[in-house]
C-alpha cells in the first residue's frame, strides 16, 4: 500500500460530507451552525456529540472524542489512515494519486510487514504447540489449574515455546532468514529460539497485530529466572506502550465507558471468562503516560484492581496520582493480599462496584501511614491540594475530618484552596471558574478567529494553565483549530461580543491580582487601569445584552 498524496488528501477532506458520514453510526439534528447528536463512541441518553459541518470535526462534550472526518472513519470502521481515506474517496467520488515512494520507504514498509507476518506466524506456531503436542500437556495443566478454559485461552491466541531451534527451524523453511528472526525478538544471540519451555502471550497492537510476547516460566530448571520474560524491545515492541488485551477490550472499554485495568495477564483471561470484558493488563504496577492516553481515547472512568500487597507501593501509586491528574475518574479495588482477580472472578462486578475513588483511597492510605495526628493531617491536606472540588473529594475529606476526629473549624484547613490542575487534559466537566473563564474564552477565539489579534496581546500570562498557555500559542500562530474548543464555542452560545468581553475579564482578572499585591505608587495607576477594562465590559454589555 503506497503513500497518498497531500493533495489527494486534501481533495478527499474538501469533498466529504461529514454530516452524512455521521449520520450513519448516529442520528444528528441541526443546532444553529452545528449539529448535535447521541456520541457513537460511548454509551449516553442526552446528546452531547456536536459535528461542524464547515471545519468538518466533530467533540463530544462526555468522553471528549474528538477529530476531523478521516479520523470518524478510522475509528468507526476501524482503518487506518490511508485506509480510511481511501474509504472516503470511495464514497464521495474522489480520484487519490499516490506519493511516488522512494526505495527506502519501500524498503522499510516491506520489512515491517515481513516482520508482523513473522511474528503473526510464530504466534500461530506456538498456538499449535500449545494444544496439539504432547510437551502441551504442562502448559495446559497450568492453565487448567488456573481455571482458565480452552476458549479463552484460545481466543487470546496462547501458545508454547518449545526451545531449542524449533522455531527458526521452521521460519528458515517459509523463507525468512536469521537477522529478520533476531529483529522480530524471536531468537537470542546465539541463534537459538528466545523463548525456551514458556507459555507465552502475545502482546497485540490496539488493532490486534502481534507485536511480541510475554512469557511465564512453568519449570523449575529454566535458564531465564524470571517468572515473566518479555520480547526484547526493538524495531516493533516497546513495552511501555502496551496494555495487555487491549485489541479484544476495545470495543467493550467504549460502550460500556469505563475500563478494568488489572495487573496481570491471567487475570485479564479469568475476568474475560466471567463475562467482565473491558479488561486490560497493565504490564507492570504503574500506568505509563502512553498507556494512560490509549485508554483516554476510549473512556476516562478507571478501575484499577491491585493485589493488597502490591496496591500501596509507590509504584502503583504513582500510576493512579498520574491518571487522576490527567482528568480521569480512577477507582481503585484493592484485592486481599495474596490473592488475584483471577481467584476472585466471580462475584467481580460487585467488587467493582464498590470500589474506592481514588481519592478516598490515597486518603486512607496516607493516614494509616502517618506517624501521628498532625502528620495525617498535613498529608491529607497535601493530597486533597492537588484536585479541584468534587463529591469525591468531599467524600474523602468527611472521611479525614471522621477518622482523626476533627472539629468542624479545622476542617476547613484540611482543604483550603482548590488548585487549579495545571497538568494534562482537563475534563470538560471539571472545570473550576477561573479555568472556564480561560476556556471560554480560547473558544471565543477560536469561533471568531478577528479577536485573534486582541488574543495574541493578551499575554500567555494572562492562563494559568500550561495547557490553555499552549492552546493561546496555537491560535495566535494560526495553527490547527481544536475541536473541543470549537464546539465549546457553538454549545455555550459564544458570539463574537461575548468573547471579546471573555477576553477583556481575563484582562480584569490579571490586573485585579496585580492589584492585590501592588505597592502604592502603582496602585493608582492599577485602578485607572481597572475602571477603563471595566467600562470597556460595560460597553460591550450595553450594547447587546450577553446571554450566557
Ligand atoms: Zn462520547
Amino acid at each position: 500500500m503506497a503513500l497518498i498524496k497531500d493533495t489527494s488528501v486534501e481533495e478527499v477532506k474538501a469533498a466529504s460530507d461529514v454530516v452524512a458520514v455521521v449520520s450513519g453510526r448516529t442520528q444528528l439534528r441541526k443546532a444553529g451552525p452545528r449539529y448535535v447528536g447521541r456520541c457513537p463512541f460511548h454509551e449516553e441518553r442526552t446528546p452531547s456529540f456536536s459535528v461542524n459541518p464547515v471545519e468538518k470535526f466533530y467533540y463530544c462534550f462526555g468522553c471528549g472524542a474528538k477529530g476531523d472526518v478521516i479520523t470518524f472513519v478510522r475509528e468507526t470502521e476501524q482503518l487506518d489512515f490511508a485506509g480510511a481515506v481511501e474509504w472516503l474517496a470511495d464514497r464521495f467520488n474522489v480520484q487519490i494519486e499516490y506519493e511516488e515512494t522512494t526505495p527506502e520507504q519501500d524498503a522499510r514498509r516491506r520489512r515491517r510487514e515481513r516482520l508482523l507476518e513473522l511474528l503473526d506466524a510464530a504466534a500461530t506456531f506456538y498456538e499449535r504447540y500449545l494444544w496439539d503436542s504432547q510437551a502441551g500437556s504442562l502448559a495446559r495443566d497450568y492453565l487448567a489449574g488456573r481455571g482458565l478454559n480452552e476458549e479463552v485461552c484460545r481466543e487470546y491466541r496462547l501458545g508454547l515455546a518449545l526451545g531449542g531451534t524449533t522455531l527458526a527451524r521452521k521460519a528458515f523453511e517459509r523463507g525468512f532468514t536469521r537477522e529478520e528472526l533476531a529483529a522480530a525478538g524471536l531468537v537470542n544471540r546465539r541463534g537459538n529460539d528466545y523463548f525456551s519451555g514458556r507459555l507465552l502471550f502475545p502482546l497485540a497492537d490496539a488493532r490486534g497485530r502481534v507485536l511480541g510476547f510475554q512469557a511465564r516460566k512453568l519449570r523449575e530448571d529454566d535458564p531465564m529466572r524470571a517468572k515473566y520474560v518479555n520480547s526484547p524491545e526493538g524495531e516493533l515492541f516497546r513495552k511501555g506502550d502496551m496494555l495487555y488485551g487491549l485489541d479484544r477490550a476495545r470495543a467493550a472499554i467504549a460502550k460500556q465507558e469505563r475500563a478494568v485495568v488489572v495487573e496481570g495477564n491471567t487475570d485479564v483471561l479469568a475476568l474475560r471468562q466471567a463475562g467482565v470484558e473491558p479488561v486490560v493488563a497493565s504490564m507492570g504496577t504503574a500506568l505509563t503516560d502512553r498507556q494512560l492516553k490509549e485508554l483516554g481515547r476510549l473512556t476516562k472512568r478507571l478501575w484499577l484492581c491491585f493485589d493488597g500487597d502490591a496496591a500501596g507501593e509507590a509504584a502503583t501509586l504513582r500510576g493512579m496520582e498520574l491518571a487522576a491528574a490527567q482528568g480521569f475518574e480512577v477507582h481503585v479495588v484493592a484485592l486481599p493480599p495474596g490473592l488475584d482477580p483471577a481467584d476472585l472472578a466471580d462475584g467481580f462486578e460487585q467488587r467493582l462496584g464498590s470500589a474506592e475513588s481514588y481519592l478516598l483511597y490515597r486518603t486512607r492510605i496516607e493516614i494509616e501511614r502517618a506517624a501521628d495526628r498532625q502528620e495525617a493531617f498535613v498529608r491529607v491536606r497535601d493530597v486533597l491540594a492537588r484536585f479541584e472540588d468534587s463529591p469525591q473529594r468531599q467524600d474523602a475529606i468527611r472521611f479525614a475530618a471522621d477518622k482523626l476526629d476533627l472539629p468542624k473549624e479545622t476542617q476547613a484547613g484540611l482543604a483550603p484552596r482548590v488548585a487549579s490542575p495545571t497538568t494534562g487534559q482537563v475534563s470538560p466537566r471539571l472545570l473550576d471558574a477561573g479555568a472556564r473563564l480561560e476556556r471560554h474564552a480560547l473558544a471565543g477565539v477560536t469561533a471568531h478567529r478577528s479577536l485573534v489579534p486582541i488574543l495574541a496581546e493578551l499575554g500567555p500570562e494572562h492562563f494559568d494553565s500550561e495547557e490553555h498557555r499552549q492552546l493561546r500559542e496555537q491560535l495566535v500562530a494560526g495553527g490547527e483549530l481544536d475541536p473541543e474548543l470549537d464546539a465549546r464555542a457553538a454549545s455555550e452560545g459564544i458570539d463574537a461580543r461575548t468573547a471579546e468581553e471573555l477576553l477583556l475579564r481575563l484582562r480584569e482578572r490579571r490586573i485585579r491580582r496585580e492589584l492585590a499585591d501592588a505597592d502604592p505608587a502603582r496602585t493608582l495607576e492599577l485602578q485607572a487601569t481597572l475602571a477603563r477594562i471595566r467600562a470597556a465590559i460595560e460597553e460591550l454589555a450595553s450594547a447587546q445584552p450577553i446571554s450566557r
